[in-house]
């Protein structure tokens, strides 16, 4: 096929503060505000505080911080979502008898 005129494509950012993680015994963000797109983003399934649910992760990138901060699917686009790298699972899923969830 012929490249009559080539584009970038639809591109992705958000504004989005160091918070760090809210559950759990983590340090809390610097409070940093900072620009994050895609590649600065891991896909990672939590166990710990979100059921099991995947959260988009990305880490602070200030010497002083290194922080993790969580984002929810809702926070982009699915097709950004979907295309995420995969990061390390946390924790484990927890099953309960009784057919409880
Ligand atoms: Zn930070």
């Amino acid at each position: 096929m012929k490249v009559l005129e080539e584009r970038q494509g639809p591109t992705w950012s958000r504004e989005v503060v160091c918070e760090g993680r809210k559950h759990g015994r983590h340090r809390p963000g610097c409070g940093s505000r900072l620009l994050v797109e895609a590649a600065d983003l891991t896909c990672v399934r939590d166990y710990d505080a979100h059921n099991g649910q995947q959260v988009a992760v990305f880490k602070c990138p200030l010497e002083h911080c290194g922080v993790e901060t969580d984002l929810p699917a809702e926070a982009m686009p699915a097709w950004i979502f979907d295309s995420l790298v995969k990061g390390p699972q946390r924790g484990r899923p927890t099953y309960y008898g009784g057919g409880r969830d």
